[in-house]
């Protein structure tokens, strides 16, 4: 397979075509950026990080009957997709009251839920990325009733799979965000699984081991992703 022009680049990855229609390569950047692109900075081996995670990640998926985008891991940096095209929902799965949440509904962070929240974001950067619901989504034509329903079922079977996961890691999946794409008619997962697009806390300490400290200058944002690839494994 032979790599060719950079097709696109996003906040924290840059994509590029391979001379196989159906692929594509992925390239995983130490930018940060957060509140849609308005705070900038690096984190230093943030991408090998966020790599080599999400594609642990979507092995452990797929090992378990969810479709992914994955393909094959190139080296620490970059990784081989299935070329998708995205559905264009963020879509988070919340155990545990945290950010937009808790500031939104008034519930303090870290409160219990009595059940898992599933929520569906329009992916637009000039828009802010607002909630959407199924009228919303099915009004503005981002996907069918067959492929929401697709979509919300695999969100929550990952969701289980990744509390469980992440138990025996020591840690506690508090929410998460997913994107997923349409290959060949099939709804698949795509995009990443990583400190980025999830919260992770210690299970005994609470600490965030996650993007939030970024977020909210925390300080130990490295050490932060450090940790987790020690707890999953993979370090
Ligand atoms: P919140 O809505 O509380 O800001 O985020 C909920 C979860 O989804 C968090 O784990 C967060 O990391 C993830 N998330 C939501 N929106 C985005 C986004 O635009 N980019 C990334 N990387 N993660 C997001």
């Amino acid at each position: 397979m032979e790599i060719k022009e950079q097709l696109y680049e996003g906040k924290a990855k840059k994509v590029f075509a391979t001379d196989d229609p159906d692929l594509c390569v992925v390239s995983y950047k130490d930018d940060a950026t957060a509140f849609n692109g308005k705070k900038k900075g690096t984190i230093v081996g943030k991408g090998v990080v966020n790599n080599r995670m999400s594609n642990f990640m979507f092995k452990m998926l797929e090992e378990n009957g969810i479709h992914t985008h994955y393909v094959e891991e190139l080296n620490d940096r970059d990784t081989v997709v299935k070329k998708v095209e995205i559905v264009p929902l963020e879509v988070i799965v919340r155990n545990r009251a945290a950010g937009s949440f808790s500031k939104k509904y008034g519930v303090p962070e870290g409160s219990d839920l009595a059940s898992p929240i599933l929520e569906f974001d329009y992916k637009s950067d000039p828009l802010d990325d607002p909630l959407v619901n199924n009228y919303h989504i099915l009004a503005l034509g981002l996907a069918t009733q067959e492929e929401i329903d697709t979509i919300a079922s695999m969100a929550l079977k990952i969701d289980q799979l990744m509390i469980d996961f992440f138990k025996k890691c020591n840690v506690e999946l508090v929410d998460f965000k997913l994107e997923f794409g349409r290959f060949h008619g099939e709804i698949v997962l795509a995009d990443e699984i990583s400190p980025d697009t999830c919260r992770f806390w210690d299970l005994d300490t609470h600490e965030k081991l996650d993007k939030d400290r970024f977020r909210r200058d925390m300080g130990g944002v490295e050490e932060a992703y450090a940790e987790m690839m020690k707890r999953i494994g993979l370090a």
